[in-house]
């Protein structure tokens, strides 16, 4: 919206998840203007449309490779073709992160899912379980409770790390019962899910519990393996931009959003990231006598 506002012709991008994150969100009750709430993907889909009224070509294509020697930068999509551009602003936010045992790969799509709103539907009025201890882990419960007679909480510690308002939410929800200190060992099933084998990590006791569906939300990680050499990125793969700016080390490239967040990771505050990338990018490109 700033950029194409400023008149600099932004072409976006979508990835390969067109609106990110808030696409799997059901209700967003915290971001300023929606007194009511707002639903992740109609929000995503007014986001889209602000931006294109102003001018922003969207276009539905994946970047996978990236050339910043510069001065004018050069990003590749998947089907090869080549972009140029005078200023790069990465919003390439982040993705879910899985357990990574075997029968979770197996089971994909079977029983286990990494997204309660897209996939907790199919598994309505059966048991079900979600690991994590998050806000998208309480977020989740939530949802499959209105779906489900049980859902399992699997908490691999003794306290839960989302915000009090949701924990408390969690804990008054009666079809909601909380495993605490429990790590899950191995998803049950052949060609669907039928249980989760946990163990508790303080009595040292493995237990079955009986269920149809298995969601992971446990995190997630940045997307950004794309600038691997060309950035500075900490150990989890987050940008590090220069303090109090969207500025990378590379002259007109810009980042905002979750890619370079790992503290704050709200819809607000990576909307706030990217209103300071372009208007760093618009200064940039004045400065260099561009625009
Ligand atoms: P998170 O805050 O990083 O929490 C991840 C949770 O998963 C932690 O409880 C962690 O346990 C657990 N975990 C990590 N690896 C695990 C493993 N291998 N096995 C079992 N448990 C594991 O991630 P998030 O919940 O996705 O939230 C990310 C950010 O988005 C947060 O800032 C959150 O506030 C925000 N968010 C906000 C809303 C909302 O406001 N409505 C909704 C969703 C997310 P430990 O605690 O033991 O590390």
């Amino acid at each position: 919206m700033y950029a194409a506002r400023a008149n600099l012709k932004p072409v976006l991008y979508t990835g390969i998840e067109p609106g990110g994150q808030l696409m799997i969100t059901t209700d967003v009750e915290n971001y300023p203007g929606y007194p009511n709430g707002i639903m992740g993907p109609k929000m995503m889909d007014d986001f889209r449309t602000q931006a294109e009224r102003f001018g922003t070509d969207v276009r539905y294509a994946v970047i996978s490779k990236v050339d910043f020697t510069g001065p004018v930068h050069k990003v590749w999509t998947d089907s090869d073709e080549e972009i140029e551009a005078d200023a790069v602003i990465i919003a390439t936010g982040a993705s879910a992160m899985w357990l990574g045992i075997e029968s979770e790969k197996r089971l994909t799509n079977k029983g286990v899912s990494a997204c309660a709103v897209c996939d907790g539907f199919f598994f309505r009025g059966q048991h079900l379980a979600v690991v994590g201890g998050g806000d998208t882990a309480a977020e989740e419960a939530l949802y499959l409770s209105k779906l489900s007679p049980l859902v399992h909480l699997i908490v691999r510690r003794d306290e839960m790390r989302a915000s009090k308002i949701m924990q408390a939410r969690v804990l008054k929800t009666e079809n909601i019962k909380i495993h605490w200190n429990s790590e899950t060992v191995e998803i049950i099933g052949d060609n669907e899910v039928t249980g989760v084998t946990i163990f508790n990590n303080k009595t040292g006791e493995s237990s079955t519990l009986p269920i149809k569906g298995f969601f992971v939300a446990i995190g997630h990680k940045p997307n950004t393996q794309i600038f691997k050499g060309w950035l500075d990125m900490d150990d989890s793969g987050y940008l590090i931009p220069q303090p109090g700016s969207t500025k990378t080390r590379i002259e007109g490239v810009f980042v905002s959003g979750d890619a370079a967040d790992k503290v704050y990771r709200q819809a607000v505050t990576a909307a706030g990231t990217g209103c300071m990338a372009a208007l760093d990018a618009e200064r940039y490109l004045a400065a260099k006598g561009v625009i």
